[in-house]
């Protein structure tokens, strides 16, 4: 049975005010019925675990380096996400994917370092509008797939988010069949690769979920829960994701 995940990646936005979400939300849900984990930006790792120690809320990043140190201005080792209170850490993000130039295989380094640091990896993956519109949505995926994880990937280490590139932020959403069809295919993929550990790792959606539309994707087929934007800002409307959960 796969524990449904709520993940809310506030991206680079909250400074330490916005903590207070965090209060509302674990007071206004003491005892989810999922897991629930916010990624706040790396200034508010630390402060967001002290002030989420003793609640339900999770604690992650948004990117961690490949290596455990070095020469590398402005990066964050995984190692160092853990000491900061973090347990999970988001990776392969489209924005990273567009912003910073990351491969499938830089993708996958850091997916190790994360797992020798002993975090969860939420590895993302998604096709532009362009690919789409030229049917290449599955194949994207599955090389996405393929070459941004590791060998030895197992349900407690590793999570997987389908975010399309289109519908991040911009209000669109996939029809719940198009969700259905890449999320089957995603579990096929997996399960073919890691045998039963790729049946119970969690695929989570991302793209647009809000309030208003969440209680039908999590009803689609291999939905395992969501990775969440701009909805995950305000505690009223990552709760009332977190209850359709
Ligand atoms: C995201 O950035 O991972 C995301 C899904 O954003 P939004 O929910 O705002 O579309």
């Amino acid at each position: 049975m796969r524990r449904k995940l709520a993940a809310g990646n506030w991206k680079m936005n909250g400074a330490r005010a916005a903590l207070a979400e965090v209060t509302a939300l674990a007071g206004a849900h003491p005892a989810p019925g999922c897991e629930v984990l916010l990624c706040p930006p790396a200034t508010l790792i630390a402060p967001m675990a002290e002030v989420a120690a003793g609640t339900p809320v999770q604690v992650g990043g948004q990117d961690c380096h490949a290596k455990t140190s070095g020469a590398h201005t402005g990066d964050i080792a995984a190692a160092m996400l853990v000491e900061a209170g973090a347990s999970h850490v988001i990776l392969g993000h489209s924005e990273r994917r567009a912003d910073h130039g990351e491969t499938d295989a830089q993708v996958a380094a850091k997916t190790q370092a994360a797992w020798d640091a002993g975090l969860i990896a939420i590895v993302c993956v998604g096709e532009t509008e362009a690919q789409r519109d030229a049917g290449e949505t599955l194949a994207v995926i599955g090389a996405q797939l393929d070459g941004s994880l590791p060998e030895g990937a197992t349900a407690a280490t590793t999570v997987i988010a389908y975010e399309p590139v289109w519908a991040i932020g911009t209000g669109r959403t996939p029809t719940l069949e198009q969700i259905a069809e890449v999320h089957d295919f995603m579990r096929a993929r997996l399960e073919a690769r890691f045998g039963a550990e790729g049946t119970g790792m969690r695929l989570l959606y991302g793209g647009s979920v809000k309030p208003s539309n969440a209680t039908e994707i999590f009803a689609v087929s291999n939905v395992d829960g969501a990775l969440v934007g701009g909805a995950s800002l305000k505690a009223a409307d990552f709760g009332a994701i977190v209850a359709a959960l």
